[in-house]
C-alpha cells in the first residue's frame, strides 16, 4: 500500500492511478482545472440547456436525481435559478430511519427552490432480505438501495421525456477511478453500470425475491438509454464540495451540528441522511484500507484547507472508527446482534494490507502516518 505524495489517497482505491512522481490521478485532475477555460465550459452548459429548454411545452425540460444533500441543493440551484430550466426531481428515500437534518433537507429543496419531487420508497421487505444477503456474501449491504438510486432516475427520465438527466460530479474523473475520461456525458456511467456486480440470477434464488421485486433495479434497455443525454455538472463548473455546502447552507440546508458528531467522518455535511446507510460506505475501510475520512482529507488538501500533516492526523483518528450509532441502527434494522455484525465485518478485512495487533484488532500494515515514500 503506497500513498499519493500530495494527498493521503492510497493506491488501493479501485481504479486510481499514480504517475511517475507518485501523484494520484485525482490530484492530477484537480491541477488540470487551471488549464480549463471555464467561461467556455459555462457557455457549453448554456447551449446544452438551450437545446432542451421548452421541449415539453410548459412541462419539465430536465431531470435531476437528488438525495436532499448539499450537492443536490447546488444542482437544483444551478439548473432552476441560473439556467432557468424547469426540472423534475427524482429521489429514493425513506429506506432507513432518517436524521432530523435529513428529513429537513429534502423538504427544504422543494420549499426553497419550488420544485416537484417524485420519490420512490422502496419495498422494505425485499430491502431487508437483500441487505442481509448482500452484506453477508459481498460486504455490500445497500446494494439494492444503491442500485435503485442509480436506475430509478433513468426509468423516470424516460417516462417523463426529459433526456437531460443531471448528475453532480464525475466521481471517476474527480477522485480517481477506472473510467477516467474528460467528458460532460454521464453515458459511460450508465453503460458501465453502478453496483451491477451482483448477478440477479443469484438473488432470484432467495425466498421471496422475484423478477417483479428486482424489476426496478434493472437498467433501461439500450434503446431507451440512447434517448437520454445524461450530464455531469462537474464538467461545466469547477466542482467543490465545500462551496456547494456553503451555498446549500445559505439556502436552508442543515448539517449535523448539534445533532450527531460522527466518529468516522471529518465533516458534518456529507451523507447525513441516515445513520444505518453509512455502514456500507465505511466497509471500504476493511476492503481497501481507507474510507470517507481519507476521501475528505484528500479533498481538503487539494482545496488548500488542510496541510498533509493535519490530514494524516485526521485519517489516523477517524478512518477506522465506524460510528456506534450507525452500527446500532444498522443492526436493529436488520435484526443482527453486535457480535454477529462484527463477525461478518471481520471476514472482509484484506489480509494483504491488514494484520492483527496484540489486542487482536485489525491494523494497517503500512498506514499513511508510518509511510516512508
Ligand atoms: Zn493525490
Amino acid at each position: 500500500m503506497r500513498y499519493c505524495k500530495k494527498c493521503v489517497m492510497p493506491d488501493t482505491r479501485p481504479g486510481i492511478k499514480f504517475n511517475d512522481e507518485g501523484v494520484c490521478s485525482a490530484c492530477q485532475s484537480y491541477e488540470h482545472r487551471n488549464e480549463i477555460d471555464w467561461d467556455a465550459r459555462y457557455k457549453e452548459l448554456e447551449m446544452l440547456c438551450n437545446k432542451y429548454r421548452g421541449m415539453n411545452g410548459s412541462s419539465y425540460d430536465c431531470a435531476i436525481a437528488v438525495s436532499g444533500g448539499k450537492d443536490s441543493h447546488y444542482q437544483v440551484y444551478l439548473m432552476k435559478e441560473v439556467m432557468k430550466m424547469n426540472p423534475i426531481l427524482f429521489s429514493v428515500e425513506d429506506n432507513f430511519e432518517m436524521t432530523e437534518a435529513g428529513k429537513h433537507n429534502i423538504k427544504n429543496i422543494s420549499e426553497e427552490f419550488g420544485c416537484n419531487i417524485i420519490s420512490l420508497k422502496p419495498d422494505r421487505k425485499a430491502q431487508k432480505k437483500l441487505m442481509r444477503y448482500t452484506f453477508e456474501k459481498y460486504g455490500k449491504p445497500t446494494w439494492f438501495i444503491d442500485r435503485l438510486i442509480y436506475t430509478f432516475p433513468m426509468h423516470m427520465a424516460i417516462k417523463f421525456n426529459t433526456p437531460l438527466l443531471v448528475y453532480g460530479e464525475n466521481v471517476s474523473f474527480e477522485y480517481g477511478g477506472s473510467d477516467y475520461e474528460e467528458t460532460y456525458s454521464a453515458r459511460n456511467q450508465l453503460n458501465n453500470g453502478v453496483a451491477s456486480d451482483i448477478p440477479l440470477e443469484e438473488l432470484l434464488k432467495l425466498d421471496g425475491i422475484t423478477e417483479k421485486v428486482l424489476e426496478m433495479t434493472k437498467a433501461p434497455s439500450k434503446d431507451e438509454l440512447n434517448r437520454l443525454d445524461p450530464m455531469y455538472v462537474s464538467y461545466f463548473i469547477p466542482w467543490n464540495s465545500v462551496t456547494n455546502y456553503h451555498l446549500a447552507k445559505k439556502r436552508g440546508f442543515k448539517d449535523l451540528t448539534h445533532e450527531w458528531d460522527r466518529t468516522h467522518h471529518i465533516e458534518d455535511y456529507d451523507q447525513i441522511d441516515s445513520p444505518a446507510y453509512l455502514v456500507h460506505p465505511w466497509l471500504k475501510y476493511p476492503k481497501f484500507g481507507h474510507q470517507i475520512a481519507t476521501d475528505y482529507a484528500s479533498r481538503f488538501i487539494r482545496y488548500g484547507v488542510l496541510t498533509r500533516e493535519e490530514a494524516i492526523e485526521l485519517v489516523k483518528k477517524h478512518d477506522h472508527n465506524l460510528d456506534p450509532r450507525s452500527v446500532e441502527e444498522f443492526t436493529k434494522f436488520l435484526g443482527y446482534s453486535h457480535s454477529e455484525f462484527w463477525n461478518i465485518v471481520d471476514k472482509l478485512y484484506n489480509k494483504d494490507i491488514f494484520e492483527k495487533n496484540i489486542y487482536n484488532e485489525w491494523v494497517l500494515k503500512n498506514p499513511v502516518w508510518k509511510d516512508k515514500n
